[in-house]
């Protein structure tokens, strides 16, 4: 973007939340201004989903292709009714046990909501977030709020205010600083208009935990067979996503032959001349005796590897690293998010 905007960036005592800042944040989006915001997934860029000159906004800061549609944050589950068409007896049931939180549920969309919003389709994505600054700033403007991760469009999501920095300074009015994101990955995406619900993009609330409450769901075909040509429902997961500037190549199978190659090829990839870089886990850290090994997290607590791997991502980037070797993880539970996120990063991915 050519026109540099002023960026004001504040910070919020997520426990001790500062309700000036609030009303100036609210203020803005209320004039059709850009506010960044945390959120429990990762960090949103925000924008009056009924305003279309400022869901522009959002677009051209982050660089985002036009046919990928944005996600409507609300504040209460009241607010749902005027956005879509129908609130099938399945979502409310879910919504009931997930929302406030990290799930987005996709409806047949309300005139209310523009084209812009939505990228053309007939259907809107709707979330309650959890986070207490995002509901603060939601009730205070008593608007929608259009945000999609606050990155530039390709590059992995913030999770940090930094983060935000790096990408967004000058693109947008203000930066709310409110911490580390807890969950670190984007909110579970699902279908509530197909027959059975379907997950379109995995996340913090997994198949599991849907299937629980619903009895059913189904994970979009484009996401369980990602190598193959079948185009995904979800215009987002056609991108190649998440990405850090150095070249990722991710190592699936066993984790005692997924250490033996990695070693190896982190050998074969400096003798090339390359700045190599692992992402370990704990449970293999000390298997690495090499220099720029970053440990993601805990292969028994998948909590803490989703919520530091987008960081970790950027960290490589900023150490010069040319070629990141990283380890899968088991896809069950918030596994299956972990993974989805480490194939779309990845140039390559290699099963040993
Ligand atoms: P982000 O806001 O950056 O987390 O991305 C939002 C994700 O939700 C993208 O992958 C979008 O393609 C997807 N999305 C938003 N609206 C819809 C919709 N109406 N139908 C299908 N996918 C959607
Ligand atoms: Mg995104």
């Amino acid at each position: 973007m050519k026109d540099k905007i002023n960026t004001k960036i504040v910070k919020i005592n997520p426990n001790n939340i500062d309700c000036d800042i609030i009303k100036e944040a609210a203020e803005i989006i209320n004039n059709g201004g850009i506010v960044v915001f945390p959120t429990e997934t990762v960090y949103g860029i925000g924008a009056d989903a009924l305003n279309d000159e400022a869901v522009d906004k959002i677009f051209k800061a982050k660089g985002r292709p036009q046919d990928n549609p944005l996600i409507v944050h609300i504040g209460d589950f009241d607010d749902l009714y005027d956005l879509v068409e129908e609130v099938p007896e399945n979502a409310k049931n879910l919504a009931n046990k997930y929302w406030p939180g990290p799930l987005t549920m996709i409806f047949d969309k309300s005139d209310v909501l523009s084209d812009k919003i939505s990228a053309g389709l007939k259907t809107a994505a709707i979330r309650f977030p959890l986070n207490k600054i995002a509901l603060e700033l939601l009730k205070e403007s008593k608007k929608p709020i259009a945000a999609p991760s606050a990155n530039t469009s390709g590059k992995p999501s913030p999770t940090e205010a930094a983060h935000v920095i790096e990408d967004l300074m000058g693109k947008v009015d203000m930066i709310i600083d409110g911490g580390s994101t807890y969950i670190g990955l984007e909110s579970t995406v699902v279908d509530m208009t197909s027959e059975v619900p379907m997950i379109l993009r995995p996340g913090g609330v997994t198949i599991e935990d849907i299937v629980k409450v619903l009895g059913e769901c189904e994970y979009d075909p484009a996401i369980i067979k990602s190598n193959e040509k079948i185009i995904p429902k979800s215009p987002g997961q056609k991108y190649r996503h998440y990405s850090p500037k150095a070249k990722v190549i991710l190592y699936k199978g066993l984790v005692e032959n997924i250490v033996e190659k990695i070693i190896e090829d982190y050998e074969k990839f400096e003798l090339e001349g390359k700045t190599v870089g692992i992402m370990s886990t704990d449970q293999t850290h000390k298997y690495y005796n090499k220099k720029n090994v970053i440990c993601v997290g805990d292969r028994t607590n998948l909590l803490t590897i989703s919520s530091n791997l987008f960081r970790d991502l950027r960290k490589f980037d900023q150490m010069g690293i040319d070629v990141i070797l990283a380890e899968a993880v088991n896809e069950e539970g918030l596994g299956k998010a972990i993974m989805n996120r480490l194939s779309k990063a990845a140039n390559k991915t290699i099963i040993v």
